[in-house]
């Protein structure tokens, strides 16, 4: 017992060991929240005051949850496999499949991702011939998901306009077609849930007597749904240890509220001898001018409760900046350093490659397999997201529940079967108006699209016998090979790579581990099907690299949070990349939400931090000349170490303070040629050369083509005369 409040200050000490009541710990990056967090679970354990069963544990990613299972783990001898701790949507997940009959919903409900969810109300527009111009889809998946996320249905959403009015009726009837359907999408998890326990007192008493003590970490991002679910299961006694730091509050877009922190002191932590707050000062994680940097930066936001973090650990390094010509070159400069780093001994998982927009991953991804550094992405939902991925996963849900209008959607026609988009209408206007599912309604399309549906229809029924007592990886092995996937991937000219990701949906499968703890999941049940379609929808791709695999973690900023490394770089510090330019032009919120993520970035970084940015970037197809993100510059100088190696006395951006950075000097010949030298390329045109870099068949260069733009060419395939 002494051995697990051993390694605690006073203040930590004091959350552990607190008595049976509600609490709020508010304190900063790196402060213990989680360790104080994942220890009172411990303690309350091994005190004989709960049960491993009586607790509830939320935190915000499914890392997070794996780490705290782990460290609890270590700290009690307990059985913590079956334990509920998870993120919210996780839980509630859990929850409608025990009690899936009382939520209504199929024992193999699927779970919507943000494109499916996209894709269904694309064609609820359709089929009810409603203008898309005028009801944007991607807004009226953000009007249905604000409005679960605030627990208002459709038949009580309000309009007080014609507009409003029907985009209230779209909800009800994407309601409808979702409960048609058998598929919930991720706001629904929890609202269902919600729901459920509010509506069926024995289940709402049963698991309020269950849980004893409910516990939340990263409280700051919760929204008033999660608040109200918490609140809700806690109605029987439970205590709830809230944990949170506002300065680390990212999720506003998502509808999360820090004002549910002062809700919570307010109503749970009011006691005679004043409210039950916890604060904790000392940082544990981060060396000095690292923490100093993350102080700097976040004193320039106003909306803030205000805290003092200090750390004992030294100075350490200072923080190492560096500008780069283009993405590539960052990308370069980057994987250079993480080489040299684990030459020098540290370990792969311990470096962090940070970025504010999944989209960048992509070149550090590429650099990463060039050099045969493996390497791990996290959050988003990159890996399942794969166009080939979706498909194969789409065969697999229709196997499981055949009225999923959206797996049916997805591959009827693909690969292609003769089945037109006209035939398709038709089978969707028998379907609505039989009020059956696409799957059912086949049978009425007459012609040679009846036939064409048909065999896909047997197609589906036979593959289902087939795999019927297949395990898991031999099953997902059968339907890539006999969905006519494969073949089609064969064939296609940039095919290959696609067969390598559904190769590694295979390894996915076999390396996936069901609720019983079977690796590859339990041969001959429907089960593990489901719960890995589950696992598909909720996590992401994290099999780049093999379990157990040192690996270096690439992430967005906002799945690192929680999260430390001994090294961290954070890339893209470029003004409307990061800061994005959706937030900036929200005014000083959206700015002040961007600094709070830049605050999470450097406050990830135990021992070392690198801090990066390019002069031009690829972004979305095109070539972006970007300007270094404003935040470098709320960086004391003092704690930084400029790093590019070619610079010289041309300072790059005279705006930002005399220069961040310098332009690279002019650089030798390459291949031949010369930066400002003019060349023709065959494509092209006229252009002229702006940028090089690399040798030999390496070799590259950046050319400005005027109206075509900026490109970075290979000078072995490029062609170009100089002129
Ligand atoms: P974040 O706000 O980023 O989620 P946090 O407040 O949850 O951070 P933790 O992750 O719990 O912080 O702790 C940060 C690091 O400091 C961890 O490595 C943890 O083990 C260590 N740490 C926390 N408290 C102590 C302590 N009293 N003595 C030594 N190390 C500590
Ligand atoms: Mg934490």
């Amino acid at each position: 017992m002494s051995d697990l409040l051993a390694n605690l200050n006073t203040q930590q000490h004091q959350a552990v060991t607190l008595p049976p009541m509600h609490g709020l710990i508010l304190a900063g990056a790196g402060s213990g929240k989680t360790r104080v967090l994942t220890t009172r679970i411990a303690w309350l354990i091994s005190t004989g005051q709960v049960r491993p069963h009586g607790v509830l544990a939320v935190t915000f990613t499914n890392k997070a949850a794996k780490e705290m299972t782990a460290r609890l783990a270590a700290l009690v001898p307990i059985n913590v496999r079956g334990m509920w701790i998870g993120t919210f949507h996780g839980l509630c997940n859990r929850l409608l499949r025990a009690h899936y009959r009382e939520a209504g919903l199929p024992q193999t409900f699927q779970i919507l991702d943000s494109a499916d969810q996209l894709a269904m109300v694309k064609r609820l527009l359709k089929n009810l011939n409603v203008d898309d111009e005028k009801y944007p889809p991607r807004e009226l998946c953000h009007f249905i998901n604000a409005h679960k996320e605030q627990g208002v249905r459709a038949a009580q959403a309000e309009a007080y306009d014609n507009y409003t009015q029907k985009r209230v009726e779209l909800y009800a009837e994407y309601e409808n077609q979702c409960n048609r359907e058998g598929v919930v999408d991720f706001a629904e998890l929890l609202l269902r849930c919600y729901e459920l326990l509010q509506r069926n007192e024995p289940l709402r008493t049963h698991y309020q007597q269950r849980f004893r003590h409910i516990l939340v970490d990263e409280f700051q991002d919760t929204n008033r749904l999660q608040y109200a679910w918490l609140q809700l299961l806690a109605g029987g006694g439970a205590k709830i240890l809230a944990v949170g730091d506002d300065d680390q509050s990212i999720y506003r877009f998502r509808g999360a509220e820090v004002g549910n922190m002062r809700e919570f002191e307010r109503d749970y932590c009011q006691t005679s001898a004043g409210p039950n707050v916890i604060r904790l000062e000392q940082n544990y994680r981060s060396h000095g001018n690292i923490l100093a940097a993350a102080n700097a930066i976040i004193k320039n936001n106003r909306e803030r409760l205000g805290k003092n973090l200090w750390t004992d650990a030294g100075d350490g390094e200072p923080i190492r900046a560096f500008e780069a010509y283009s993405d590539i070159d960052e990308a370069r400069f980057v994987i250079d350093e993480i080489r040299e780093l684990i030459r020098d001994g540290v370990v792969p998982t311990q470096v962090a490659i940070l970025y504010r927009s999944n989209a960048q991953s992509r070149v550090l991804e590429h650099e990463l397999f060039t050099k045969g550094i493996p390497y791990k992405v996290y959050g988003g939902l990159r890996f399942f997201e794969r166009q080939e991925i979706k498909h194969a996963l789409a065969y697999l849900r229709l196997l499981g529940n055949p009225d999923d209008d959206t797996a049916f959607l997805r591959v009827v026609n693909f690969p292609t079967r003769g089945i037109g988009a006209r035939s398709l209408e038709n089978l969707q206007a028998a379907a609505h108006q039989t009020n059956s599912s696409l799957y059912n309604a086949a049978a009425s399309l007459s012609g040679k699209a009846g036939q064409a549906v048909g065999a896909f229809i047997r197609l589906v029924e036979t593959l289902r016998q087939e795999t019927q007592n297949l395990p898991l990886p031999e099953m997902v092995e059968h339907i890539i090979e006999k969905s006519g996937l494969a073949q089609h991937y064969r064939t296609e000219k940039e095919g290959q790579e696609r067969l390598e990701n559904l190769d590694e949906l295979i390894n996915a499968a076999a390396t996936f581990v069901d609720d019983e703890g079977v690796i590859g999941g339990t041969a001959g049940e429907g089960g593990a099907l489901v719960s890995f379609l589950t696992h598909a929808s909720l996590e992401s791709g994290e099999h780049q690299a093999g379990e157990g695999q040192e690996a270096v973690q690439l992430m967005s900023v906002h799945a690192a949070k929680g999260l430390e490394f001994d090294v961290v770089f954070i890339t893209g510090l470029e003004q409307g990349l990061f800061p994005h330019e959706n937030a900036v032009s929200e005014g000083k919120e959206g700015l002040e939400e961007e600094r709070r993520l830049m605050y999470v970035a450097i406050t990830r970084a135990r021992r070392r931090l690198y801090v990066s940015c390019a002069q031009t970037r690829m972004l979305h197809g095109q070539t972006r000349y970007c300007v270094p993100s404003g935040f470098l510059d709320e960086i004391p100088e003092g704690l930084l170490r400029k790093l590019n190696k070619k610079a010289e006395s041309v300072p790059a951006y005279t705006a930002y303070g005399g220069g961040y950075g310098a332009r690279p000097a002019a650089e030798p010949a390459v291949g031949g040629l010369r930066v400002g030298q003019s060349v023709e390329h065959a494509k092209f045109g006229l252009g002229v050369i702006v940028a090089s870099e690399g040798r030999g068949a390496d070799a590259r260069v950046q050319v400005n083509f005027g109206g075509a733009g900026m490109k970075w060419l290979a000078l072995e395939y490029a062609k170009l005369t100089p002129v």
